[in-house]
């Protein structure tokens, strides 16, 4: 089985669905609550867990009852969390969500404990750096404990994923150290200045992206599906076709995806078919995890 180790964040989402959304200052009662685990490292691990992956993660949670439970979640899940390291000086992170009955939410994010997680912590997993085939970084973590992460990836000779989300104001100047960048659509507008909105736009800022250093680029594009800009060519593949219920974490369960295929050794068009399927199905169920598959139910 595939062995990939992701670096990233671990979060707990409190998602109260309402009639509507409040105004400032408003409240609205009669809501629903929802806890569910998140954060796009979190989710990344599991995604490609359920396909049978091993899986490492390596991550940052507070001292506190979120930190233990996303610990033990994530165990539970045949996730190792050795180097799922915790902190006394903030909480883990946090994102309280409202969603209204049209789906529309407004998100606010406490970051907290992954702003901790320093690049020293990130050295101090050499031994799992020595162990993947694959690291997966997105941008939830310091940005210095991302490009960290990359290195030794490249060090130990492991490929080497950058999910450049959440794309900061200033950029990523590191993105040489990616085999592959795997940025949506706003990422790759911000990421190039240039608009991507269908699958032609794509193809040209995944082509700009290249050539800043990246090997390949894969583009996610919602219900359009993916697009992928390579040394061997492009290829673009549209989604299933599903009725969305939360599209949150759908990146992340596409990047999921993409990689088990990717480390199965499937021709890059399979990669992108794969990850859109893991992509859609996560769609399917409030939270980002609910519903991300199983190996077995891969078509
Ligand atoms: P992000 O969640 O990072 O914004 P996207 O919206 O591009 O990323 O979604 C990632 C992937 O999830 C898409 O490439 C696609 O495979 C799948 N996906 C997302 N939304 C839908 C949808 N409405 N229908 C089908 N597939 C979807």
């Amino acid at each position: 089985m595939p062995r990939v180790l992701i670096v990233g964040s671990a979060n707990v989402d409190f998602t109260v669905a309402l009639p509507r959304l409040p105004a400032p200052g408003e409240t609205v009662s009669e809501g629903t609550l929802l806890v569910a685990r998140g954060g796009k490292g979190a989710n990344q691990a599991v995604a490609a867990r359920r396909l049978g992956a091993e899986v490492r993660l390596v991550a940052c949670v507070g001292e506190d009852a979120s930190g233990r439970e996303v610990r033990e979640a994530l165990a539970g899940e045949g996730i190792g969390v050795d180097a799922v390291f915790t902190t006394s000086g903030a909480a883990t992170g946090t994102a309280l969500i409202v969603v209204d009955l049209a789906g529309r939410n407004q998100i606010a994010v406490a970051p907290g404990a992954n702003r901790a997680l320093a690049p020293a912590a990130v050295e101090r997993c050499d031994e799992d750096f020595a162990w993947a085939e694959v690291v997966v970084v997105s941008l939830e973590v310091p940005l210095d404990s991302a490009r960290r992460g990359l290195e030794l990836a490249r060090r130990h000779g492991a490929l080497t994923i950058l999910n450049p989300a959440p794309l900061p104001d200033r950029g990523v100047e590191f993105l040489e150290l990616a085999d592959y960048v795997t940025p949506n659509e706003s990422e790759a507008s911000r990421l190039t200045g240039r608009t991507v909105s269908d699958v032609a736009t794509a193809g040209e800022a995944a082509a700009a992206i290249r050539a800043r250093g990246a090997r390949c680029v894969i583009v996610t594009l919602g219900a359009a599906g993916a697009l992928a800009d390579g040394p061997e060519g492009r290829a673009h593949a549209p989604a299933p076709r599903v009725t969305a219920v939360d599209t949150t974490g759908a990146g992340d369960a596409f990047n999921g995806g993409f990689l088990f295929a990717l480390l199965r050794g499937r021709p890059p068009r399979e990669c992108l078919r794969i990850g859109n399927f893991v992509g859609a199905r996560s769609t399917l169920a409030p939270g980002g995890i609910a519903a991300l598959p199983r190996r077995r139910e891969l078509p």
